[in-house]
């Protein structure tokens, strides 16, 4: 089990809840990553946040990114 960092924690609370799945992901994130992490930075919950948003944004399929990856990682941060 990981253990989330501060920053982690204040990013979510909790732990990131993926769907379907009962065990919440911690955040590691640092003060330094960008406020909507992408998980480059090696966090899971963020990695796992970023995944369910391009899911849900049709910037995914089953090949991978639909769009750039740039591009989703643009859309996410803008958080539409
Ligand atoms: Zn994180
Ligand atoms: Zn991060």
């Amino acid at each position: 089990m990981t253990t989330p960092s501060s920053e982690g924690l204040r990013r979510y609370p909790g732990g990131y809840y993926d769907v379907g799945n009962d065990d919440p992901q911690p955040c590691t994130c640092t003060p330094t990553c960008a406020p909507r992490c992408t998980g480059s930075c090696g966090c899971e919950a963020c990695a796992l946040a970023f995944a369910e948003f391009c899911d849900i944004a049709g910037l995914i399929g089953m090949d991978g990114f639909t769009v750039p990856e740039a591009e989703a990682v643009r859309r996410y941060q803008l958080g539409r």
